[in-house]
């Protein structure tokens, strides 16, 4: 009797263990809805780059330092 409980927890605990793994899986593959990298364009140039490497003010981004100082072109 005591194997049975045994043997019910190793199956418990391996089922845990797969549930853990296929979310954690999931939460790697899909930062957005469509897979792709968050993208921004630059307020300057116009150039796409991933958010997280845009440099952001006032609600606009940009692909450098350099564009972050001259500011969103106005044409
Ligand atoms: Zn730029």
């Amino acid at each position: 009797m005591g194997r049975l409980i045994l043997i019910v927890l190793v199956v418990l605990l391996v089922l845990w263990l797969l549930r853990r793994a296929l979310a954690a899986g999931k939460r790697q593959d899909a930062p957005s809805e469509s897979g792709a990298p968050d993208l921004v364009s630059c307020a300057h140039c116009g150039v796409n780059l991933p958010r997280s490497e845009a440099r952001s003010a006032g609600g606009r981004h940009f692909c450098s330092e350099e564009h972050w100082r001259l500011g969103p072109r106005e044409d």
